[in-house]
C-alpha cells in the first residue's frame, strides 16, 4: 500500500476537476480583474460568479462575501473589524473561547485591551451560559468557533449567535473546519461574521473568505477599492473560482460524503479502542464526520506521529499551526483532559478519499506503533 493521508484537517488534497478547471482557466483569464478592458472585464466576471456560488452555499447575499488569502487572514480581519466598528461603542474587550486556533486568539490578543476567556466544558463544548457569564459592559465582541480543529465537536453556534444578538454584541464564528463539512444556512444564525478557507474543503491553499453581514465592516487591508473598497489588492480570480467550484461540490455532495467518513471514523474508533489505555475525546459529542481524537496513555503522541509518518501514514498530534508540539493541544488542557493522557494525542482526520482498505490498514500499523513507543519508553 502507498502512502496513506489521514490529516485532512490540516488540509485537504484538492478535487481533481477544480485542480484541471484552475489549470485552464489561469491560462485564460490574465486580466486585471480591476482594469476596465474586455480582459479585466472577463476576469471581474469569473469573482461575480464565484461570489454568486459561495452565497447560494452558504445561503447568504452576493455583497456578504469577500476573499481573502484563507482563514488566518479572515480570523485577523473579523476580530479587527469588529473592534473598529461603530456598534462596538468605544468599547475595547472581546470574548473569545478557549479552544480557539491561534489565529483567532492573537488577533483577540492584538486589536483588543482585554481578552476574556469563554471556558470548554469537559465534554468539549462551549456552552452559552458560559458566554453569557464571560460577557463584561466593556464587551465589544465575541468569537466562537463552529467546529474545534482538534477535537472536532461542533459548537452551539446557532444559540451564542442569537444570544450575542440578544445582548446587542456583535458575533463572529471562525468556521474554517466546519464549511464543506457539515450543513451551514447562514439565514438561520444571527453570524455577524463568519471564516473559512479553501483548503479545508478540497480547494486551493491560500484562498478563503469572510462572510460579513450586510457587506459592510472596516478594511483590514488597505491600498485600493477592490472587492467594495472593503479588501485590497488585485483578486485572484483563478483562486476565488477554485473556492467557489470546492464549496459548491463539498455542499453538493455533503450528506453522502459525511455519512461514508463518519463510518470511516466509527470503523478507525472501535479498532484503535481495542488498544489498552486508549481514551477518544469528545466521544458522545456531536462532531465533525472527519476528525477522530485518541489520546493512548503511556505513548508521546508527537513520537507515534513520526513513527507512522516514516510507516507511510501521515496524522498528527496537535495542529499543524502550532510550534510547541511537545504541549498538549489547548482544547484538550481546556477541557480538564490530564497531562498524562494528553501527550498521547493523536488526531486522525478523514475526507471522501480515503478507503476502508486503508483505514484497517492504519489501524494496523498505529496499534503497532503504540505498542513500539510503549516498548521503547520502558
Ligand atoms: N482556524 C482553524 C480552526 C483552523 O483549523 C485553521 C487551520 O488549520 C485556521 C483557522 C487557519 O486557516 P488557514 O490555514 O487557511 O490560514
Amino acid at each position: 500500500m502507498g502512502r496513506i493521508y489521514l490529516d485532512n484537517a490540516a488540509s485537504t488534497r484538492i478535487y481533481d476537476e477544480v485542480a484541471g478547471e484552475m489549470f485552464a482557466l489561469a491560462k485564460e483569464y490574465y486580466g486585471n480583474p480591476s482594469s476596465s478592458h474586455a480582459e479585466g472585464a472577463k476576469s471581474a466576471e469569473l469573482i461575480k460568479k464565484a461570489r454568486r456560488i459561495i452565497a447560494e452555499c452558504l445561503n447568504c447575499d452576493e455583497g456578504e462575501v469577500f476573499f481573502t488569502s484563507g482563514g488566518t487572514e479572515s480570523d485577523n480581519w473579523a476580530l479587527y473589524a469588529l473592534s473598529a466598528s461603530p456598534c462596538a461603542q468605544g468599547k475595547r474587550e472581546v470574548a473569545v473561547s478557549a479552544i480557539e486556533h491561534a489565529a483567532v486568539l492573537r488577533a483577540a490578543e492584538k486589536y483588543y485591551d482585554s481578552v476574556n476567556t469563554i471556558k470548554c466544558s469537559p465534554d468539549g463544548r462551549v456552552a452559552a451560559a458560559d458566554v453569557l457569564r464571560a460577557l463584561t459592559p466593556g464587551t465589544a465582541a465575541v468569537s466562537v468557533m463552529y467546529a474545534n480543529n482538534v477535537t472536532g465537536a461542533i459548537q452551539p453556534v446557532e444559540e451564542i449567535s442569537a444570544l450575542c444578538r440578544e445582548k446587542g454584541i456583535a458575533f463572529h464564528t471562525d468556521a474554517v473546519q466546519a464549511v464543506g463539512h457539515i450543513p451551514i444556512d447562514l439565514s438561520k444564525t444571527k453570524v455577524d461574521m463568519l471564516s473559512a478557507s479553501a483548503h479545508k474543503f478540497h480547494g486551493p491553499k491560500g484562498a478563503g473568505l469572510l462572510y460579513v453581514r450586510g457587506g459592510k465592516a472596516s478594511p483590514f487591508i488597505v491600498g485600493g477599492t477592490q472587492q467594495n473598497g472593503m479588501r485590497a489588492g488585485t483578486q485572484d480570480c483563478i483562486a476565488s473560482f477554485g473556492t467557489a467550484l470546492a464549496l459548491r461540490k463539498s455542499v453538493k455532495e455533503l450528506s453522502s460524503a459525511a455519512s461514508r467518513v463518519a463510518e470511516l471514523r466509527e470503523f478507525a474508533e472501535r479498532g484503535l479502542m481495542r488498544i489498552e489505555g486508549a481514551h477518544v475525546i469528545c466521544a458522545g459529542v456531536e462532531r465533525l464526520p472527519g476528525i477522530l481524537q485518541i489520546c493512548f496513555e503511556n505513548a508521546q503522541g508527537p513520537s507515534l506521529a513520526s513513527l507512522l509518518d516514516m510507516a507511510g501514514i501521515a496524522v498528527s498530534s496537535g495542529n499543524a499551526c502550532r510550534g510547541d508540539h511537545n504541549e498538549p493541544s489547548r482544547a484538550l488542557t481546556a477541557m480538564g483532559v490530564p497531562p498524562e493522557i494528553a501527550k498521547g494525542e493523536l488526531r486522525i482526520s478523514l475526507s471522501a478519499f480515503n478507503t476502508r482498505e486503508e483505514v484497517a490498514y492504519a489501524v494496523d500499523l498505529i496499534t503497532r506503533a503504540v505498542a513500539k513507543i510503549r516498548q521503547i519508553a520502558k
